[in-house]
């Protein structure tokens, strides 16, 4: 029997080999996800710094070979400090969004995902052109060694910036199929300015053809705050690197500086729960304690909820802004429930219901019109699996007195946390859980209880009209009749007497 041989990879290296884990499976598919990707990363570097975003892509053919295009995207957001371009664009892993603040971004890949996939179809470097406004613009092309999983830069050159401008432009060659991905991303574009109605983007297609997002606002929402995390979310592995690097002198202290909401009075109590004296110094604990510690603190139920400063919802003003701006719809209401968590991490969920005007009934039987978004980032693929159409299907709308599948009603879900529990990396639909489940539960059955409202005020209304009309048509004759048999020869004003028909 021959022995098995070992190897490592690099991070690299294995989603070289698995790219479709990440939503790279085919060159359609990829179109839309290098977009995605790309888009994601400049609202991120607007949204965080309270920049009102500015997003330009140009996506073209590169007339000399078949297949390939050449993508080009540009913002005014951050930009990145010089020395961190190569590691940010050409290591996968390296990110700045590992810390507790939601944003898009979250496995430090998705951007050099795209990057990646460029360099395997067409073995052409990367151009970042990049400014934080205080330094100088830097210009790298970039390759990434995939075995080392390390940038490999090409050259790189500077530029003044006397107006200290910020952004970050883009550009890459990839083989795709932008015919069979347009659909999907003009989609993902709409649906992308319904959720931000404060965002510019404009795309020019391959065909030359331009799509142009303009804002309905400037209002940003409030931007995350970055946060500790919260006790009851905590692995055991977090706990022991928090051991291991804390300047704590005592595990009172350890609580309190290290956890999300945990003051003196909590972590003395806590502590007193699973008899650890408090003035110990959280280095003297061995393994096992550290197991029994992080079993107690996510069992532990008196610690305070996280508090959703970390978040940043949309809103009902600017989510019915987008909506009307997108979808022109005859009726729509909107909800943001209060924070919640789950496994320790806090979430809030929003929801908008849109009726009538341009909003369209289904296409075909069984569909719904079901817009999703995590951490205001459109939700496309596998609708389906969604624990949003669970919950719409639970649902039962005739007591709304709507028919989801005939009439023309569309649903907006928005799920923003810390943690979105993603059921895969590609980002594309979200697992069930029992506390999210509710709150979008209760979400849309406000907001059908609003629609309900409406409808019936709009249906008393039609009664009214139609008897008016009746009324209109034979008031008229039996004003004229009886005027006659009264033998009077003017006809009396029989329009006081619609105007008080009720
Ligand atoms: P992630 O977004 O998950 O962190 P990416 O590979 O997409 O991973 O991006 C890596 C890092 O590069 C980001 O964390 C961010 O700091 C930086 N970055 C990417 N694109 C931009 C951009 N357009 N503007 C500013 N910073 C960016
Ligand atoms: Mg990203």
């Amino acid at each position: 029997m021959s022995i098995e041989k070992f190897k490592s990879i690099s991070p690299a290296d294995f989603f070289y080999k698995n790219r479709e884990i990440a939503g790279f499976d085919n060159p359609a598919k990829a179109t839309y996800m290098i977009i995605r990707e790309l888009v994601e990363n400049s609202l991120d570097a607007c949204e965080t710094h309270k920049i009102i975003p500015e997003i330009y892509i140009r996506l073209r053919k590169v007339p000399t070979t078949p297949n390939v295009y050449e993508i080009h995207v540009q913002d005014n957001g951050c930009g990145i400090p010089f020395d961190h371009i190569p590691p940010a664009f050409g290591q996968i892993l390296y990110s700045s969004k590992y810390v507790l603040r939601q944003t898009r971004g979250t496995f430090g890949m998705g951007g050099k995902m795209a990057i990646l996939y460029g360099q395997i179809t067409t073995h052409f470097p990367v151009t970042i052109i990049s400014s934080t406004g205080v330094e100088d613009w830097y210009l790298f092309k970039l390759m990434i060694d995939i075995q080392s999983n390390k940038p490999i830069v090409k050259s790189r050159r500077s530029f003044p910036n006397p107006s200290h401008n910020h952004g970050t432009i883009i550009e890459f060659r990839f083989e795709g199929d932008y015919t069979r991905a347009k659909q999907r991303i003009i989609e993902y574009l709409k649906l992308t300015a319904t959720i931000l109605p404060y965002l510019n983007l404009t795309f020019i297609d391959p065909d030359g053809v331009l799509y142009l997002f303009s804002r309905s606002t400037k209002i940003l929402p409030k931007p995350p705050i970055e946060v500790l995390p919260h006790p009851n979310g905590v692995d055991t592995e977090t706990l022991s690197r928090l051991i291991s690097e804390t300047k704590a002198k005592s595990m009172i202290e350890f609580l309190q500086k290290h956890f999300h909401r945990v003051g003196k009075r909590t972590a003395v109590k806590f502590l007193k729960h699973v008899n650890v004296d408090p003035s110990r110094s959280p280095k003297s604990l061995v393994s096992d304690e550290i197991l029994h510690l992080g079993q107690a603190m996510r069992n532990y139920k008196f610690f305070l909820p996280p508090d959703a400063k970390c978040l940043s919802t949309i809103g009902t003003d600017l989510l019915i802004k987008g909506i009307k701006k997108e979808f022109n719809p005859e009726f729509v209401v909107a909800v943001t429930r209060p924070p919640s968590v789950y496994e320790g991490h806090p979430f809030i969920v929003e929801a908008a219901i849109a009726y009538g005007g341009n909003v369209s009934s289904p296409q075909c039987p069984g569909d719904i019109n079901l817009f999703r978004f995590a951490n205001k980032i459109p939700l496309l693929y596998d609708a389906y699996n969604d624990v949003s159409m669970k919950v719409i299907k639970k649902i039962k709308w005739w007591r709304y007195r709507v028919d989801i599948e005939k009439d023309p009603i569309a649903f907006f879900i928005h799920i923003c946390s810390t943690k979105i529990p993603y059921k895969t990396i590609g980002k594309e639909y979200i697992a069930d859980r029992p506390e999210i489940e509710y709150e979008i539960e209760w979400a849309l059955k406000n907001c059908g209880k609003r629609l309900r409202a409406y409808l019936m005020r709009k249906a008393k209304m039609e009664i009214k009209k139609r008897r008016l009309l009746i009324l209109e048509k034979y008031l008229p004759h039996i004003a004229k009749f009886a005027s006659e048999l009264a033998g009077k020869s003017d006809i009396p004003n029989y329009f006081k007497l619609l105007k008080h028909i009720d």
